[in-house]
């Protein structure tokens, strides 16, 4: 079972640089080897949850399916963008080739279920850490500081930041669950905030006319932007810190350390530069630098 691992591990390896060589348009529109990392002989301690992925050669990602730049579900049916970059750093120190990640949909509501269920080993998934979900889930990271914003039409120039909502009457579009849904209750009546369970409802719906804004982070916004043909714009005034976590099973402290410590490595080996500039590159071309590790606990 073992050698058959390795020779998969070897066979996906090769097919990944045909990718990328022979094949760049197909890389370029966020193939599995868009900038999948090398594939590392690892070894682990006996009864870590690095050990158990390891020797099952296999990871199952949480992340989202419809975020341009972050996680957004490809041709393939396989999810691209930084998130799932992320994922596959992590996957390659424990020894796991991309195609031995498995992807689910998490919505940002059940986040912390699919963890707390150990549906998923990992989310990577534009996720805020903060201490409301560390009484269900720990997180490693940050790997990237995000900043809530608000998207409206091109054309709008009533909404300038959210202290212009109220004013307007503004009726804005977020997501259940998530800290911009939260956030924006300060600024505007609750009878003006409408939530789904995914962002590109609140686009949809920002299209349709039926909303006047909507609210998430800056870089989800931008990615939504970018595929918006112009009919949507960036207010460009955040205000609040969004520090990305992976999401793990809580007060698994080996874990945690051991993915603050593939992030470290990552931005030595230039593979965070790699995934960074691959995806959410398209539209913030200067790669952020790693934000310092929380405490893992
Ligand atoms: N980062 C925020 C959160 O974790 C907003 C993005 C999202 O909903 O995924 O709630």
């Amino acid at each position: 079972m073992r050698l058959s691992h390795i020779t998969r591990i070897a066979a996906v390896a090769a097919a990944l640089v045909l990718t990328a060589t022979a094949c760049g348009e197909q890389a370029e529109l966020g193939s599995p080897g868009a900038s999948a990392p090398p594939v590392a002989e690892a070894t682990f301690e006996a009864g870590t949850t690095m050990a158990k992925l390891n020797e099952a050669g296999a990871l199952r990602v949480g992340t989202k399916f419809d975020q341009p730049l972050f996680g957004l579900k490809g041709l393939d049916g396989n999810p691209v963008g930084f998130d799932v970059e992320i994922a596959k750093i992590i996957a390659a120190k424990l020894g796991i080739p991309a195609d031995g990640i498995t992807y689910t949909e998490t919505p940002s509501k059940i986040r912390e279920d699919v963890i707390a269920n150990s549906q998923v080993d990992v989310v990577v998934a534009t996720y805020t850490i903060n201490d409301a979900r560390k009484e269900r889930v720990s997180f490693a990271g940050p790997y990237y500081v995000a900043g809530q914003d608000l998207m409206v039409a091109t054309d709008n120039t009533t909404i300038t930041g959210p202290d212009t909502l109220k004013a307007a009457n503004a009726r804005v579009c977020s997501v259940s669950g998530s800290t911009p849904a939260k956030t924006i209750e300060q600024y505007v009546d609750p009878a003006n905030i409408v939530l789904f369970d995914v962002y590109s409802k609140c686009a949809d719906a920002l299209r349709n006319g039926q909303v006047d804004a909507v609210t998430t982070d800056n870089v989800i916004l931008l990615g939504l932007i970018d595929s918006s043909q112009a009919a949507f714009k960036l207010v460009g005034a955040p205000f609040t810190e969004e520090p990305y976590g992976i999401g793990i099973t809580k007060g698994d402290v080996a874990f945690c350390e051991f993915v603050n410590t593939t992030l470290t490595e990552a931005v030595a080996d230039g593979t965070y530069a790699a995934a960074w500039t691959a995806t959410a590159g398209k539209v913030q071309p200067e790669v952020p630098e790693l934000p310092a590790a929380g405490t893992c606990s």
